[in-house]
């Protein structure tokens, strides 16, 4: 059995409540379960299944939200769906532009739930950066998101809704193949993406699927901190890039600044990414390594990191992540000098190591700097609201 804790931390799974109104938001539901929605509403089979079709493509390849601009569907059926349905968009609280271009969504949840989302325009690229769960229960010790006390995990449809909220403020619809701005998509908002399974796999289907939004999955990329049981499983259930935050290479360090690997190590986790579906030196797998002073970023660290990846002769590059500070962190970025030679160790060892440059610190936007005004109530403290708000419905 799993315990919730420090080092087994499986979020308790909270159900998102229904809708206040009663009505079914469609976005985040497969085809079948449009379908089915649509028969259990009253519709027959046939129609339901022709019916399910039209709304997919214009939910997600037209950006479409009103029934009524549905041309296709017929008139005197637009109201009837109107009435049961809806296609929801969640509610930006707050979005801040960084003096970089990199932009930053706070968002709401129906129940009130606050998450964060991040878009990173480059000259030839613009990756969004998505959230799987509102807070993280992993503690990592230099991340600003392990310290949110408040942990839920975002449904299917939060997932997709922050793509869909991306492409309507980046006015990308029609969905088409050639020159859009929004062309990547990173899990590596808010959360560990492995602790949702479910909900991220079925958000990612929903984003590859060829009628829709239609990302390939060559440009979908999955960061875990090495939910080892998990690993095989994402990648033939979903197939995206995989990236893994490594991050130090003992276990003495690795325990202390991931508390995850008390449980799953180095180097089972090097061999779950050895035996990742889909990894070759076409498609390498991403090792994220942050840069902490005087913490992992010696000359011997690196060599290390270069021996256990030929050990496991894994088709990898090295992502350098220079520290992105926040307020109480318990440690400093190293020095650039030091950075420098760490990636020069293993460049020469034919890894590539290129060192990442900050995108959006000056709006906290950068890796590890997401965290929302969420946690200032606890678990216990929402659970005693949750109490109350019944009772007083009596
Ligand atoms: N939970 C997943 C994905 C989200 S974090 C994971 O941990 O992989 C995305 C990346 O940012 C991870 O590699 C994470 O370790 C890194 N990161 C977290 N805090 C950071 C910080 N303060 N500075 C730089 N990178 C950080
Ligand atoms: Fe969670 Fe990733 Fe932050 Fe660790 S680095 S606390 S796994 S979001």
């Amino acid at each position: 059995m799993q315990i919730p804790g420090h080092i087994d931390p499986v979020p308790v799974p909270r159900a998102a409540p229904a809708r206040a109104d009663g009505r079914v938001d469609l976005v985040g539901l497969s085809k079948a379960e449009i379908r089915a929605a649509l028969a259990g509403a009253g519709l027959d089979e046939r129609q339901a299944k022709l019916r399910a079709k039209q709304l997919w493509h214009w939910i997600y390849n037209r950006g479409v939200t009103d029934f009524a601009l549905m041309t296709d569907i017929a008139k005197a059926q637009q109201p009837w769906l109107a009435e049961r349905f809806v296609i929801g968009r969640p509610d930006v609280v707050t979005a801040q532009v960084s003096t970089d271009g990199t932009r930053k969504w706070l968002l709401r949840s129906d129940d009130g739930q606050d998450y964060e989302m991040v878009f990173i325009p480059d000259a030839d690229r613009g990756t969004l950066c998505v959230s799987s769960q509102v807070g993280c229960t992993l503690n990592c010790r230099f991340c600003h998101t392990g310290t949110m006390r408040l942990v839920r995990n975002l449904t299917a449809g939060e997932i997709v809704g922050q793509v869909m909220l991306a492409r309507d403020g980046l006015g990308e619809w029609p969905s088409q193949p050639d020159g859009r701005l929004l062309t990547n998509i990173v899990m590596m908002g808010m959360g560990e993406p492995l602790y949702n399974f479910e909900q991220v796999r079925d958000a990612l289907r929903i984003v590859m699927d060829g009628d829709g939004l239609a990302l390939s999955k060559r440009r979908i990329t999955l960061s875990t901190s090495g939910v080892v049981p998990k690993m095989a499983q994402a990648g033939e259930e979903i197939g995206v890039n995989l990236a893994v935050s490594l991050h130090a290479v003992t276990k003495e360090i690795r325990d202390e600044i991931v508390p995850l690997n008390r449980k799953y190590g180095i180097e089972e986790l090097l061999q779950a990414c050895a035996d990742y579906p889909g990894a070759n030196n076409a498609r390498r797998i991403t090792f994220e390594y942050v840069m902490l002073k005087d913490k992992n970023d010696s000359d011997e660290d690196a060599r290390e990191l270069v021996r256990l990846l030929r050990k496991y002769k894994l088709p990898a590059k090295v992502n350098l992540i220079p520290f992105n500070p926040w307020p109480g962190a318990p440690y400093e970025c190293s020095d650039p000098e030091r950075i420098r030679a760490f990636s020069n160790i293993v460049f020469e060892a034919g890894i590539s190591a290129p060192i990442r440059t900050p995108r959006g610190r000056d709006i906290m936007a950068a890796c590890g700097q997401l965290k929302s005004a969420a946690e200032k109530k606890s678990r216990a403290e929402l659970d005693r609201l949750a109490e109350e708000k019944l009772a007083a419905l009596g």
